[in-house]
């Protein structure tokens, strides 16, 4: 079978390699169609992103390696010993890391921060391949309902459900989301969804806010055009939003706002409101 493997930075290639088996725990998988995320393309291109360390020691370690891929849409196609969430045929998407189960946030019952978690496509094979192997409880079962471009996309939204979900949005907040790129568009959907009042949606280009619109966003504000800190205090009647997502922050080297939006966030949240940041700041 054909698999994409990695030398170094932006260099893979397609090669033969042999076909993976399922350990214990673990499944095969036939990719019927991935997405590659933003951050695997600056991963690829040896931008100093979230695991640019990790995967840069891995490297130097072994190489190549079969790295990234870890939106996608796939069947299972041989199932190891002792899996029971998933069966053979099943159409499945990945839904998260393995946990590493013993340090204080595992143990307390918050998973989702663990530090030591496996990730799928760095710390195991990646889906750049006709078939590859990953540990099962990190995919979920999905109905066939669910086409393969959706599948794919319900990777960054489990996230940004987790992260919608840490915020506790109560029922009509004002919530604003800074970036309309891919998860702030999910933000912003999500937020809609969990009951907030109004949301607003803010970035630089028209033509994703009108998208946003479609979506769901209430009010858009393009920062090119007005001060988004001056129109939010305005719809707010002076009070500040009840949370902000900042969704646009990131190095300005890559295109992103630096810390400059995640100031502007803070300037715009209310007295004890809530402020998440999505973005990475390096
Ligand atoms: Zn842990």
């Amino acid at each position: 079978m054909k698999a994409w493997l990695s030398y170094d930075f932006n260099d893979m290639r397609m090669e033969d390699v042999p076909m993976p088996h399922a350990e214990p725990g673990w499944v095969v998988v036939k990719v019927r169609m991935l997405e590659l995320s933003v951050t695997e393309v600056a991963e690829f291109r040896g931008l100093p992103v979230s695991s640019h360390a990790n995967i840069k020691r891995m490297l130097a370690e072994k190489r190549p390696l079969q790295l990234w891929g870890h939106e996608f849409s796939g069947e299972v196609v041989e199932v190891g010993r002792g899996v029971t969430n998933v069966r053979l045929g099943d159409h499945v998407f990945y839904h998260r890391g393995v946990p590493c189960g013993t340090c204080k946030y595992c143990t307390a019952g918050y998973p989702q921060y663990c530090r030591s978690c496996i990730n799928v496509a760095e710390d195991t094979p990646g889906c750049l391949a006709e078939f590859f192997a990953i540990p099962s409880s990190t995919i979920v079962a999905i109905p066939d309902a669910i086409t393969d471009m959706e599948a794919c996309a319900m990777q960054p939204l489990v996230s940004i459900m987790g992260t919608v979900e840490a915020a506790r949005i109560e029922m009509g907040d004002t919530v604003v989301v800074i970036g309309q790129g891919p998860m702030g568009l999910d933000c912003m959907q999500v937020a809609r969804t969990v009951g907030a009042g109004k949301v607003i949606a803010i970035a630089r280009r028209n033509e994703v806010l009108s998208l946003s619109k479609r979506l769901g966003a209430d009010i858009t504000i393009n920062t090119t055009e007005i001060d988004p800190v001056a129109a939010v205090m305005d719809i707010t009647r002076g009070l500040g939003a009840d949370v902000v997502f900042e969704c646009a922050g990131g190095a300005k080297e890559q295109g992103h706002s630096g810390t400059d939006t995640m100031m502007q966030g803070l300037d715009m949240l209310r007295n004890e409101g809530k402020f998440v940041e999505i973005g990475y700041l390096p």
